[in-house]
């Protein structure tokens, strides 16, 4: 098979070590020559936060986060940083830390250094998300690509473990998703499929093991792989429905993309056998969207969208939100009732028929 591709590799800084968040958040600032920054947390692992304060010039500390970063919360913490003169901004926190970082980046153009705690991947990508009511406007931009990452496998032990699963599956939907997505390509592809080598077992020991650090550290490394897949192949059918649903009707980000992908995989794997092939290698099962399935139930996450609050109603709407953002590129095409069919059956958990394992 001939390969030719045209693939964009994004540029950043890693530093992966548990319990070296501060010594290397520390070097990142150095790095940078940053000596005002700004600090955006989540009301959560205060002592790296009080250290990374201590030993970096902190000029400015936010902690108020809301999920989906509403336009309000970026208007106020990009007024703080003008006010605080700052010039960096560290975020400590999930990808709901890292949106606020990056809308902030977005306004000021100064650089970002991110540690994350969950294993959503927002900090791989040069992606950014800003609520307006009830509509989620993203973009990408290079200055919201952090310059620096630092994993800390440490800073996600306390993570319930509901969310540590949901987060999980939040960066298996990134690999998977990104086999199809727009711009997927054979590197991005390596990525994603390397990012599930490490995610399945990661997620399947922590879960039987919570106090598991390495299991925690094959999440961090596998959700950064995925990360990378997403950010190089863009925002396939699943991410596109997520959007939707996250913007207009203001569900939990993870448990969302926990419940739709296999769905969305059941619909797509058929006309996508080279990602059907990677999945169920991955999983280690006979069919791709009934493996994602079993994997879900035996982590327990929450099944349906019924249970994070999606009415019955609202099914319609979202699938009619949802049409004019699908990729023109998907492997499937896709209709309003296959999208309404996908999200119903996402809303009420239904069975996903196929061969398991
Ligand atoms: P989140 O950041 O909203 O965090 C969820 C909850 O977990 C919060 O209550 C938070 O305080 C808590 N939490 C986070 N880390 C914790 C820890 N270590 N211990 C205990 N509690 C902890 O959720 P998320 O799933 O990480 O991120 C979701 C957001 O990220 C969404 O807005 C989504 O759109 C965005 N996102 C963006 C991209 C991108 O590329 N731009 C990629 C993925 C996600």
């Amino acid at each position: 098979m001939n390969i030719a591709f045209d693939h964009m590799t994004l540029s950043q800084r890693v530093l992966f070590g548990t319990g070296k968040a501060v010594e290397h958040v520390t070097a990142a600032v150095e790095d940078l020559g940053a000596r005002r920054l700004l600090l955006i947390h989540g009301t959560l692992n205060t002592q790296v936060v009080e250290a990374i304060a201590e030993r970096t010039g902190v000029v400015h500390l936010i902690d108020e986060i809301v999920q989906h970063v509403p336009a309000a919360n970026v208007a106020a913490a990009t007024a703080d940083a003008v006010a605080a003169d700052a010039d960096a901004v560290i975020s400590i926190g999930g990808g709901s830390s890292t949106g606020l970082a990056k809308a902030v980046a977005l306004r000021t153009g100064i650089p970002i250094i991110a540690v994350p705690t969950t294993f959503a991947g927002s900090e791989a990508t040069d992606i950014w998300g800003i609520t307006e009511g009830r509509r989620k406007n993203t973009g990408a931009d290079p200055c919201v690509l952090p310059k620096v990452v630092v994993y800390d496998a440490s800073l996600t032990s306390g993570l319930p473990r509901a969310l540590a699963v949901a987060s999980g599956l939040n960066a298996v939907a990134h690999a998977v998703d990104g086999l199809w997505a727009p711009r997927a390509d054979p590197i991005n592809r390596a990525f994603g499929t390397e990012g599930l080598r490490a995610l399945v077992p990661g997620l399947r020991s922590l879960v039987a093991n919570p106090d598991d650090i390495q299991a925690r550290e094959q999440m961090l490394f596998g959700a950064y792989l995925a990360a990378l897949a997403f950010a190089s192949a863009g925002s396939g059918l699943h991410h596109k429905i997520c959007h939707t649903l996250g913007g207009a009707f203001n569900l939990p980000h993870a448990e969302m993309h926990s419940i739709l992908l296999p769905y969305v995989t059941d619909f797509n794997a058929p006309f996508a056998r080279d990602a059907e092939n990677r999945i169920v290698s991955a999983l280690g099962c006979l069919s791709a969207a009934a493996g994602l399935n079993t994997l879900r139930n035996e982590l327990g996450a929450t099944p349906s969208l019924a249970d994070i609050g999606l009415r019955e109603t609202d099914i319609d709407n979202a699938a009619e939100l949802a049409l004019p953002l699908v990729p023109a590129s998907n492997p499937r095409p896709v209709t309003l009732p296959d999208l309404r069919r996908i999200i119903r059956a996402a809303w009420a958990g239904e069975p996903i028929l196929g061969a398991e394992q």
